[in-house]
């Protein structure tokens, strides 16, 4: 409630104060995330980036150590679960021994939230997170500020690879509704210069205003773009339809992250700008972390977490299956053997011609994540995000089978009514508008896809000018 009430104010400001509000939640989230913990941890980082496999593993082994130590010790959801299940955590002392603790399933999260509290900390210096998972399962989390600077320590880290240093000037196309949804007029980004970056709506990418994003990206020159590969690709797209070049303006490398960066979506970017791209997958959790290297592959981040598939396919170099994951950062909810509901195949064997030998994930298999076309053509993804703060929604989908309707399926949960249908209302009309009809349908489940698949959103429109060619990588 407060934070639609908060961004309707927000909606009304000129662009210059927002600029303001803009650069205090970065400066106060920069505190955040660059503090003290965020330089010792690049340092701690640096040091073992090109560590031999058995130094790896061993680094590995003592930080999972820790955290279950840390998680016995604190946490009164293991500790009951290790007395009733007969484990002595001490004795799990690597990856490989920590089979014998049962997988943590989303909703165990949600239903026992508070008891996966560390007792610790005090509530007063925890940072509220909220996941709305990729179906919908929106979790109550928590974590510390020193979490956060082991996050941006591992995606810095992946900048530093590429040339990039804390401070440098870049694009951001993540998903903050930082310009009001019925503002026409440029500029449709928001500035906060004193932490080099610019912010751009996702939200107003149609075709008569894109001239604008290409404009800007062309005259201010950015070092680098980072954000939603779906949101950067339909700039790119329209770059390239129009033959605009972006010369010396073009940055010297995209860094993508939070939705499956799909193949397509990549050939668009590398075509436009001419910059290696860069993936990273994470999670809202803090529990997982990859990145990929100049030579393109992922590799686990093993100082933050520990990864593990459970096999769905196997062959003799790889293993494809869901992510189980530990995360070592958050101790104040640390998730151990986590079922994040994201797919990827691991190699069985580490190396890559970049000379890290931490594991390396051949491919991200999760979720395909489809657009919203808004009457008037702007192209949403990440639809998911609506339903982020709703945790009376169990799940929810998305059908759009004309250009000015969606029909949203929602399996609630006890207690919901028409104040969490209103709130939801007004997310979707801070993306989409008010051209586009939002229908409501309660439903007991949302069904799967004949291969077993959830998806958030379908869509049977047929194609537009800017619209991606089908998925081709189901
Ligand atoms: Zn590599």
């Amino acid at each position: 409630m407060a934070r639609g009430v908060l961004q309707e104010l927000y909606d009304r400001l000129p662009p210059g104060v927002q600029d303001m509000f803009v650069a205090t939640a970065g400066w106060r989230s920069y505190r955040a995330r660059f503090g003290s913990h965020f330089r010792a941890n690049l340092r701690d980082i640096s040091r073992t980036d090109f560590l031999d496999a058995d130094e790896v593993r061993a680094d590995q082994d003592r930080r999972l150590a820790e955290t279950l130590r840390w998680a016995a010790d604190t946490v009164p959801y293991y500790r009951e679960l290790f007395r009733r299940e007969g484990i002595d955590p001490a004795k799990i002392r690597s990856v490989e021994e920590l089979p014998r603790i049962p997988f943590l399933d989303k909703e165990t999260v949600r239903l026992r939230g508070n008891d996966l509290l560390s007792d610790g900390f005090s509530s007063r210096i925890l940072i509220p997170g909220r996941s709305s998972g990729t179906t919908g399962t929106a979790l109550r989390l928590v974590h510390t500020r020193e979490a956060l600077g082991w996050e941006y320590a591992v995606i810095w880290r992946q900048r530093g690879w590429f040339g990039f240093l804390l401070g440098d000037r870049f694009a951001g196309f993540g998903g903050q509704p930082v310009v009001p949804f019925e503002q026409q007029e440029p500029p449709f980004w928001r500035s906060d210069l004193a932490r080099g970056r610019v912010l751009f709506s996702l939200y107003h990418m149609k075709p008569e205003f894109l001239p604008y994003y290409a404009a800007e990206l062309r005259q201010r020159g950015y070092l680098f773009w980072q954000g939603y590969p779906s949101s950067i690709a339909l700039v790119c797209e329209y770059l390239l339809e129009n033959g605009i070049d972006l010369r010396t303006a073009a940055p010297g490398a995209v860094f993508t992250s939070s939705e499956t960066l799909l193949d397509f979506h990549r050939d668009r970017i590398v075509q436009a700008t001419r910059a290696p791209v860069a993936d990273r997958y994470g999670n809202a959790e803090l529990s997982v972390s990859a990145v990929q290297c100049p030579e393109g592959r992922y590799h686990v981040d093993t100082e933050f977490c520990a990864l593990e598939i459970e096999p769905h396919e196997e062959g003799p170099d790889w293993v494809r299956g869901e992510v189980i994951a530990t995360g070592f950062a958050n101790r104040a909810m640390p998730l151990i053997r986590y079922r994040t509901g994201d797919v990827a195949t691991l190699r069985k064997q580490v190396g890559c011609p970049c000379g890290r030998k931490r594991p390396v994930v051949e491919e991200l298999d999760g979720r395909i994540e489809d657009y919203v076309v808004t009457p008037d053509g702007r192209r949403i993804g990440r639809m998911d995000h609506v339903f982020k703060d709703a945790l009376l929604v169990k799940e929810a989908q998305i059908l759009q089978t004309a250009a000015n309707a969606i029909l949203v399926r929602i399996a609630p949960r006890p207690g919901y009514g028409p104040d969490a249908q209103a709130r939801i209302d007004r997310e979707f009309r801070a993306r989409l508008g008010r051209d586009i009809a939002v229908r409501y349908e309660l439903v007991d489940a949302i069904p799967r896809e004949a291969n077993g698949k959830f998806r958030a959103v379908i869509s049977s429109l047929a194609g537009g000018r800017l619209r991606a060619p089908a998925d081709a990588s189901d």
